[in-house]
């Protein structure tokens, strides 16, 4: 189970099996932030039914779910909410017990309890409501058409999953089954993610309202008095960045911090990379100076990038990070300084801004080398400032920045003027967004992370909202809180 939407609602056993597997085989309605989770060798399928497509690829994953496992891989079968509410899990597993393929169920926080939570109503409540069904309007690949009278008298509380095309046709039998046509009820649609709307209306007039305001699936409505107590406990659409499409354009490998701390604030965040990271044309410089480490008083990293690709390359050097042992090393930047962490290093100084004359303050006058294993055809003004201070430097390319290529359906949420907000993380990706996205539907606030960035998005014609103080990752995201405090609502 992964949960209903927002990617926080995983379980830990979920999660740890997620990260592990070989396989996932995932639904439409599973978080990208989960399949971000999975190893990068381990091979991502997609095995949805994408809305509007008539008939169900279920054979087609069931018989994948088979053969991957007796290939003898980890397989994770990844389902919206509870694989065993409305999930087709029972089946699935049915399958694999005929197959003699060993499996485990962990169950997921289903939809049914956890979209209307987000929407501040408790399916129980005391006095209110001492008991919920939750049912289907239409059972999934098949017709039947459930009978929801049968079910209707005696819960106080009802949930209805799948049903947005027949809501009008199951408020009538409800009503017909003896229910209040005034009874408070809601739909909601993507619960429990920064797409979340609700429309609130009564049993009578539920299915015109959410017809009114253009709901569609995925969306789950409820209905009874516990409605009425979204009125005091709307928590979740109170968040500051709540409403607001925010594009991420960094690169997907290092957007993760970003784009979580901007989903913690409510916002609907669109992943737009705009750049991607690649290999260097050649290894031939870095290779040389990471085989004599030991020559420089020091390495400056400058990005993440930089210190993971210079790390990975250590390792197929068949090195680690003791190639380092005698060599101060210089982080620009807080993620960078914490990439470094991560191999087991401490930064020597970080600068307190990103610029190379306070880089070149830190390092001092000096005689020895300096090694700068960055992005190539980098900037030149950090390597003549510290050429100047009388440091030899090796600049020698660890990455190259190359076009990113966003997912469509993003891609399509751009064009259409659906993105409030774009942040721009360097003067890179605001050099490629012309490239890579093309023009916005509507012209949404531009927020940068520093000076640079800001005088690439002037010189592309762009009006910058704001700009991050200090030029982190937490100053980007109060510079958005910033922007979407002065769009008015
Ligand atoms: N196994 C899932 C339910 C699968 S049926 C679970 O336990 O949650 C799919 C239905 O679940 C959708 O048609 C919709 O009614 C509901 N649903 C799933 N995710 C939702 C979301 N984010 N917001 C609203 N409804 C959702």
């Amino acid at each position: 189970g992964a949960g209903p939407g927002d990617p926080g609602l995983i379980t830990v056993r979920g999660l740890e099996l997620l990260r592990t597997c070989d396989v996932v085989l995932y639904d439409r309605l599973v978080a990208a932030e989960l399949l971000a989770e999975v190893k990068a060798d381990a091979e991502r399928i997609f095995v949805g039914k994408n809305p509007g497509q008539t008939h169900s690829r279920q054979l087609v994953s069931d018989a994948l779910l088979v053969s991957k496992a007796s290939e003898g891989k980890s397989v994770v079968r990844l389902k919206g909410g509870d694989p065993f509410v409305f999930g087709r899990g029972a089946e699935e597993a049915a399958l694999l017990r005929a197959s003699s393929i060993p499996f485990e169920i962990v169950p997921g926080v289903t939809s049914a309890t956890a979209v209307p939570a987000y929407a501040g109503i408790p399916v129980t409540h005391r006095g209110l409501s001492a008991s919920f069904v939750v049912l289907t309007a239409r059972e999934e690949g098949g017709d039947a058409d459930p009978d929801v009278s049968k079910l209707s008298v005696g819960a106080e509380t009802l949930v209805l999953l799948m049903g947005v095309a027949a809501l009008e046709k199951i408020a009538r039998r409800l009503i017909e089954s003896g229910r209040d046509p005034q009874e408070p009820a809601a739909t909601i649609e993507w619960g429990t993610t920064g797409k979340q709307k609700v429309v609130v209306g009564e049993l009578d007039t539920i299915a015109e309202k959410a017809a009114a305001s253009g709901i569609r699936p995925p969306a789950t409505t409820i209905v009874g008095p516990v409605v009425s107590l979204r009125d005091s406990l709307t928590w979740f659409e109170d968040r500051p960045l709540f409403g607001r499409t925010v594009a991420v354009t960094r690169p997907p490998q290092g957007s993760r911090e970003l784009t979580t701390r901007l989903s913690r604030l409510g916002a609907d965040v669109v992943s737009l990379p705009l750049i991607d990271i690649a290999e260097p044309d050649s290894w031939a410089a870095a290779d040389e100076a990471l085989a004599k480490l030991s020559d420089y008083s020091w390495v400056v990293f400058a990005s993440m990038h930089a210190v993971a690709k210079t790390f990975a390359r250590l390792r197929s050097l068949e090195l680690d990070a003791r190639a380092f042992a005698h060599t101060k090393i210089a982080c620009v930047g807080e993620r960078t300084r914490h990439e470094l962490a991560h191999h087991g290093l401490s930064a020597d100084l970080v600068p307190e801004r990103f610029t190379s004359a306070e880089m070149v303050a830190g390092l001092g006058d000096g005689l020895g080398r300096v090694l700068f294993p960055r992005v190539q055809d980098g900037p030149p003004e950090p390597v003549t400032a510290l050429t100047e201070h009388g440091w030899q430097v090796d600049d020698v390319a660890v990455y190259s920045n190359i076009p990113g290529k966003p997912d469509p359906t993003n891609l399509q949420r751009w064009v259409d003027g659906d993105v409030d907000i774009v942040t721009f993380t360097s003067a890179s990706t605001v050099t490629n967004l012309a490239a890579v996205a093309g023009h916005p539907g509507s012209s949404p606030l531009v927020v940068c992370i520093g000076p640079s960035t800001e005088r690439a998005a002037r010189e592309a014609g762009l009006d910058v909202a704001a700009v991050a103080e200090p030029h982190d990752t937490g100053g980007l995201v109060d510079a958005v809180l910033h922007a979407a405090r002065s769009m008015q609502s």
